[in-house]
């Protein structure tokens, strides 16, 4: 939520320069008393903050990856996504959090972060491992107005745009594992899970959830237990360079927002489909899909307007492939 806090810290920011405290307190409607406190409090807090008499304050430098409410909204440049924004040091999982807030009324774009979970999900009961101060997780609330055998189209525009959040930040070649994961060289980095409410008629959508997992700054895969160690990795650790978890953030909600209403004009992915498949791993190659009605291989040929996985079997077959109970392999591994 906006609070003089994420005002001031974004005036200060955009600015650039000095800003009076006048101006702030004008721009703000607030005391400068009030001014006065935020700025202390944010020097405490670490932001290096210049105060110069006759001209103001200027913001000379944030904390290294600072990881808070105000700061993630002091960069939000969005109208709706992470609008309203609930931010947890730690809690179980930020899906069912934001299912919460969202039955209690909560509007479109409403979002939960947590810089910890200690129940994190996966599709099919899977968990997701969710250290502390490393990562990004957050869930959006999405209420929609399409009907519901369109809502699983909503994962794959949030795995576009978070892939390419990642990629404009760190130049990191982000490639789509289909439906909803993003790799790195070979290894994941992303794990998305979108879930669905429905009308107690069971014929509309009450509200979506879209949960993003994304590992940042782990240094090491000694960071990560035993048995990801081989399929994951963090962006740190891939481009060499501590990454800030609230531009990145602030940045994925800013793309999503954009694709999302682009999504929703078309109620396909035709407009966008072009840049996911050129992000799409494995593409032209042989894939293994892993179905729990048998395992068959074939080679992936992209994907259709509606978000399904073309695969043309070596029978010359060719199937689509729907999200949900499916995980799609590579031949000899992850990817
Ligand atoms: P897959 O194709 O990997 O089976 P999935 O879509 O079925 O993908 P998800 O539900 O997205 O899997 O993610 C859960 C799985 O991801 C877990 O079973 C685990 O193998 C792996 N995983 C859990 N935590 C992390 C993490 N922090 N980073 C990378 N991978 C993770």
């Amino acid at each position: 939520m906006k609070t003089d806090r994420s005002d001031i810290l974004a005036c200060l920011r955009n600015s650039g320069d000095y800003v009076s405290g006048q101006q702030l307190c004008d721009r703000l409607g607030v005391s400068r008393t009030a001014v006065w406190k935020v700025i202390n409090q944010l020097k405490e807090e670490g932001y290096r903050i210049e105060s110069v008499p006759s001209r103001g304050y200027r913001l000379i430098e944030s904390p290294a990856d600072i990881y808070s409410e105000s700061e993630i909204v002091s960069r939000l440049h969005t109208k709706w996504a992470g609008q309203r924004l609930i931010f947890f040091e730690s809690t179980g999982s930020t899906n069912p959090d934001a299912k919460r807030f969202a039955e209690e009324g909560a509007p479109h774009g409403t979002t939960v972060v947590a810089d910890r979970q200690t129940a994190g999900r996966g599709r099919r009961g899977r968990s997701w491992e969710s250290p502390a101060g490393s990562s990004i997780y957050f869930t959006i609330v999405i209420r929609p107005s399409f009907s519901p055998e369109k809502a699983s189209m909503v994962t794959l525009v949030m795995a576009l745009s978070v892939a390419e959040a990642i990629h404009e930040l760190t130049g990191l070649d982000t490639g789509i594992k289909w439906p909803n994961d993003i790799v790195v060289n070979g290894k994941k980095v992303v794990g998305i899970l979108t879930e669905m409410s429905m009308t107690p008629e069971m014929n509309e959508i009450q509200f979506l959830v879209a949960g993003v997992g994304v590992n940042v700054n782990q240094g090491s895969a000694e960071e990560f237990p035993q048995e990801l160690r081989e399929t994951a990795t963090s962006l740190k650790m891939e481009s060499g360079r501590q990454v800030d978890r609230a531009g990145l953030l602030a940045r994925i909600l800013a793309r999503f927002e954009e694709d999302y209403e682009a999504f929703e004009r078309a109620l396909t992915l035709s407009v966008l489909k072009e840049r996911y498949e050129s992000r799409l791993v494995g593409r032209d190659a042989m894939v293994r899909v892993l179905d729990p009605a048998g395992e068959y291989t074939g080679i992936s040929r992209g994907i259709t307007d509606t978000g399904e996985l073309i695969v043309e079997k070596e029978t010359g077959e060719t199937v689509l492939v729907y999200a949900g109970e499916v995980s799609v392999r590579g031949l000899y591994g992850y990817v």
